[in-house]
């Protein structure tokens, strides 16, 4: 498919099509995209990204043993798991087969949204209490009860009842603090939920020490442990295929999505079988897309690439890289540059990210921003970033600062 002219229409229309809600398009200027492959996202018009921003192209856009899969299984045939078909159980015994031995049991839904509900529901389900607690910028999901966790959404106003929320760079003691608040009000945790990289708090290297000491405090009050991996699963620590591992902790629910089948919808929840069996007799656990042989295919061969191109190796390498590439930067505007393999925040002084980020775009380099004050630039690239991408990245990123420095 050649380049042609932007569609000028476009962003009118699709104002007008899915209404004001909707989250705003990303860029000052909007990119309409056209193909993608590896680390390179190509517009109408024909220019080339670097994409530093998209984690679910996991193992890279457009991988082809991806692509390939998913036009292989669908051309055979698609359906839900009331039938026997050997996909959706390969995927769930690769999956437990990287976990630890109690993590044997694995539902598939169809977006991490829905896999944290599912996980919500059965914490709630097997504990018999209703509290839960998140940080304080998370996001874990659309659904009602995980938009509920979910303070990131809630635009500054006060929490629901049965939700508390801690600051992750504090000491454990904030969570006991929020733990007390809950009990004030009349609940006990059912779950707190974590993602690994504290995404949209600003990406920070949380200590394992820390995070034992957090799930500790989770049990000792009845609760129980999320580990939302859909951020910093599928090797984006590079250390590990789950962050989990890296704390050293077994969580009692492991939630999956966005990388799992490279940009196919796909997620799951990994738990205990002796949770599961707590639920027979109350409610069914079916979902019509989840674990459709075309999604597990996909997902396969996401966890096939991710051996066979040893990504997490390479996540390692370029994370090193790129880290004393952001600290080399000398620009009085950084504040500090966390990275947790490819999960990297870059905080800047003031307001300064969002102009930078939109300048890194015009320069041919596509990241965002995160953190409660949306100061901290967020690269977070496909795992195929290679070292050799770092120097237009980091270079990119030393440009934007300098060209709008005020
Ligand atoms: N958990 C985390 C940590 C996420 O970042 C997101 C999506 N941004 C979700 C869950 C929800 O996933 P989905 O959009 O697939 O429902």
């Amino acid at each position: 498919e050649g380049a042609r002219e932007p569609d000028p229409s476009l962003a009118a229309r699709r104002a007008a099509a899915f209404g004001p809600a909707v989250d705003p398009l990303f860029y000052a200027e909007p990119i309409e995209v056209l193909r993608s492959e590896g680390v390179w996202i190509t517009d109408t018009s024909g220019r080339t990204f670097l994409d530093a921003y998209n984690n679910v192209p996991c193992v890279g856009h457009a991988h082809p043993r991806i692509t390939s899969a998913i036009a292989r299984q669908s051309r055979r045939i698609n359906t839900h798991t009331r039938y026997l078909h050997p996909s959706a159980i390969e995927l769930s015994e690769r999956l437990t087969a990287t976990c630890p031995p109690e993590l044997d049991t694995v539902l598939l839904v169809n977006s991490g949204s829905e896999a944290n509900d599912l996980a919500w529901r059965m914490a709630t389900a097997v504990t018999g209490n209703r509290g839960g607690l998140c940080t304080d910028f998370a996001y874990h999901g659309i659904t009602e009860a995980i938009a509920a966790l979910s303070p990131e959404g809630w635009f500054g106003a006060p929490g629901p009842d049965h939700v508390e929320t801690w600051d992750p760079t504090a000491d454990p003691s904030a969570l006991d603090a929020a733990i007390e608040r809950l009990r004030a009000r009349g609940h006990a945790p059912a779950a707190t939920i974590l993602d690994g990289v504290v995404t949209s708090d600003g990406i920070f290297d949380l200590d394992p020490a820390y995070v034992q000491a957090l799930a500790a405090r989770t049990r000792a009050a009845g609760g129980l442990w999320i580990a939302d991996e859909v951020q910093s699963g599928h090797g984006r620590t590079g250390t590990h295929l789950w962050c989990f591992e890296r704390f050293g902790i077994v969580p009692d629910f492991v939630t999956l999505g966005k990388p799992m089948g490279n940009g196919h919808p796909v997620a799951a929840v990994i738990t205990r079988s002796d949770i599961v069996a707590q639920l027979v007799g109350h409610t069914t656990l079916f979902s019509t897309f989840g674990g459709n042989p075309v999604s597990a295919a996909a997902a396969l061969a996401v966890l096939d690439v991710l051996d066979d191109e040893r990504v997490l190796d390479r996540v390692q390498r370029t994370s090193h890289g790129l880290r004393a590439a952001l600290l080399a930067i000398d620009d009085p505007a950084i504040l500090d540059v966390r990275a947790v393999g490819l999960a990297v925040g870059v905080e800047l002084e003031g307001d300064r990210a969002r102009a930078v980020r939109d300048r890194m775009r015009e320069l041919g380099v596509l990241v965002g921003t995160t953190g409660r004050h949306s100061d901290t630039v967020k690269i977070r690239p496909p795992l195929a970033l290679d070292e050799h991408h770092v120097p237009q990245l980091a270079g990119a990123l030393g440009d934007a600062l300098s060209s709008t420095r005020r």
